[in-house]
């Protein structure tokens, strides 16, 4: 069973691995962050926690993200780990319009940790795009939090506190955007 070894471990990786990114249109803000973030709401929503969904929660985004390889997360982390990171991990070879369908259509088949990592994800996502400067209009704001609603209806039926985060991070979108 992973150790809380691995969780520290897991965060060094990730925070060495992510060390230039800055989150998305955002200059001043380290990449990190993020998956912090979403590693403390499930840690704060999820009753019966376990190591493994918190360590491929800080890893989610290295694969996809950075210069990270599969084959370095099996070997750190093991199989279990790595095969969740890659279910949450979109094909960065595909467009753009093409990974969010493809999320959208998936969400339904991911396995039950996977669909509370999207969760999550989705919900810091939004907070971030309300309440950082990013550098987005309106609309792109709209957008991506009704494309977040699709993937997050294939996702759920296995915490409804969790799923209670999002909708509220979806409410609050509709009080700081205008009504959508
Ligand atoms: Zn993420």
């Amino acid at each position: 069973m992973n150790s809380l070894n691995d969780l520290t471990k897991a965060y060094e990786f990730a925070a060495q691995k992510h060390t230039y990114q800055r989150r998305k249109g955002v200059r001043d803000i380290p990449y990190i962050n993020h998956p912090i973030e979403v590693v403390n709401l499930l840690a704060h929503t999820i009753q019966n926690l376990n190591n493994s969904l918190l360590i491929a929660a800080v890893l989610h985004d290295t694969i996809e993200d950075t210069d990270a390889t599969p084959e370095e997360v099996e070997q750190l982390f093991g199989v279990d780990i790595k095969n969740l990171v890659l279910e949450v991990t979109d094909d960065m070879q595909l467009a753009k319009e093409i990974r969010r369908r493809k999320q959208v259509e998936g969400a339904n088949a991911l396995s039950d940790e996977a669909k509370l990592i999207k969760i999550a994800d989705k919900t810091c996502n939004i907070l971030d795009i309300l309440t950082t400067r990013i550098e987005w209009n309106r609309s792109r704001k709209v957008e991506y939090v009704l494309w977040a609603k699709e993937v997050v209806k294939g996702c759920r039926g296995i915490n409804h506190l969790l799923e209670d985060e999002f909708d509220k991070a979806v409410e609050l979108a509709r009080q700081v955007l205008g009504e959508f």
